[in-house]
């Protein structure tokens, strides 16, 4: 099966806002196995739009559109599917009732122009939004399929998940299946080499590195006549790639170091709490993401000036004064002072020059230090991020998770 995707919105065209949804559904189709050789961007008008789409069907079966199925006069996508495919737009009661129970939970009146979002091609069917009110599209004709999604990534996401993506998977001949690695501590390029013989055939199943914020991303993709076989494929895959990168593989699918720390924490039963500097409680932030983690995280606390790091965790001016904030010993006593103060099993302190100022020849901007204390440990590390004050804050909280989740491995730490 061939596709292509319609992004509709004149904001796209304005560079006002980034098209993640022709990310997703690509990514999406990529993993489904179905071709995507072309994807375009029109604005918020009729007589393009309409040649978009009447181009894009002459090329391929099946059209997936973001976009432009609001309530407003410029949201133009169903009326333009359905003059293209030569169809009426008819009365879907059902989106109609879900559109007013939609207005009646939220208390907002409805208006005239929301009826036209229950407006469907005929003999198209609604695909329900559970997080808004327009109804996405799915219409066929003469062997030609067009599916209409709205533009809130919030609806299109699960909308695609729920409706669109089951009814490919079935089209699709045979199924595909696919898990992601996620790599901490090895860069992209050292990857690609670790891993030539596997990557450089085209094989399935298939192997696709991706980089993204300060961490590598493997994904496995196998196509099989069954479930079953492509688990099977990936698993085989998986395994060869375990027994080349061990640790440096801490997680799959949405997996994320937060939670496999918060993970480990809970297995033997030790609490932590956070000493904070240049990451402004990123850290804390990220470990509250996993959900439970109040069984492990007492507390964090940042500890921005001088005088928060002597009144809050108790560290000597004079080790401020002698080491600088940001040092090893700094990091090391932040760390060890909020363990002591809050009875954690472990404690972790943070100090470094998030940038864009402050930096001197010999501290840098992206100089960070990042102390571990525990049972029996006592970590510091040196690290010099590259990037802007936003990239440095999130690179350095990836390091202390990845320190952590190796200093908590069950076995073969620091491998
Ligand atoms: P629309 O359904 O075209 O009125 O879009 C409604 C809103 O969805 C827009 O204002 C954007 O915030 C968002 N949106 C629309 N298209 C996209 C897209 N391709 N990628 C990401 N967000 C989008
Ligand atoms: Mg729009």
């Amino acid at each position: 099966m061939r596709a292509e995707i319609i992004s509709v919105g004149t904001e796209l065209l304005l560079g006002e806002i980034v098209d993640t949804n022709a990310a997703f559904l690509s990514e999406e189709l990529a993993a489904l196995g179905i071709e995507l050789y072309h994807r375009t961007t029109v604005g918020d008008n009729a007589q393009r739009l309409k040649q978009a789409i009447t181009e894009a069907l002459a090329r391929v079966d099946l059209v997936l559109t973001s976009g432009g199925l609001g309530p407003t006069a410029d949201d133009l996508t169903k009326e333009t599917v359905a003059e293209v495919l030569g169809l009426s737009l008819v009365l879907d009661r059902p989106s109609l009732e879900a559109i007013e129970s939609y207005f009646a939970k939220t208390g907002r009146p409805m208006t005239e122009n929301n009826y036209k979002q229950a407006l469907i091609p005929e003999g198209g069917a609604a695909l329900p939004n559970r997080k808004g009110t327009a109804p996405g599209v799915s219409v066929r004709k003469g062997g030609k399929w067009v599916v209409c999604l709205p533009g809130p990534p919030q609806e299109l996401i699960p909308m695609f998940r729920e409706y669109v993506r089951p009814q490919l998977e079935a089209e699709s001949r045979g199924v595909i299946r696919s898990r992601v690695l996620r790599l901490y501590g090895m860069g992209e390029s050292t990857l690609v080499q670790e891993i030539a013989d596997l990557l450089s055939k085209q094989t399935n199943p298939a192997l696709a590195p991706l980089a993204s914020e300060g961490e590598v991303r493997l994904r496995i993709t196998a196509s099989a006549e069954t479930v079953a076989e492509a688990e099977a494929a990936i698993i085989g895959l998986e395994r060869k790639l375990r027994a080349r990168l061990g640790h440096t593989i801490y997680g799959v699918d949405d997996e994320t170091l937060e939670a496999v720390v918060v993970g480990f924490l809970k297995q033997r039963g030790e609490t932590l709490a956070v000493a904070e500097s240049c990451t402004g409680g990123l850290l804390a932030n990220r470990i509250t993401d996993v959900p439970g983690a109040s069984a492990v995280f007492d507390r964090g606390v940042v500890a921005y000036s001088n005088r928060s790091k002597e009144e809050l965790l108790g560290i000597p001016a004079a080790v401020i004064e002698r080491a600088g904030a940001v040092s090893p010993e700094v990091a090391t006593l932040m760390a060890q002072g909020v363990r002591d103060r809050t009875g954690s099993d472990w404690g972790i302190g943070i100090t470094g020059i998030a940038g864009p100022g402050g930096g001197t020849a010999e501290k840098p901007v992206g100089l960070v230090y990042f102390a571990l204390v525990g049972p029996g440990v006592s970590l510091v590390r040196e690290a010099r991020f590259t990037g802007d004050r936003q990239q440095i804050k999130r690179r350095t909280t990836q390091a202390v998770l990845d320190l952590f989740r190796r200093t908590l491995l069950p076995v073969n730490p620091e491998s």
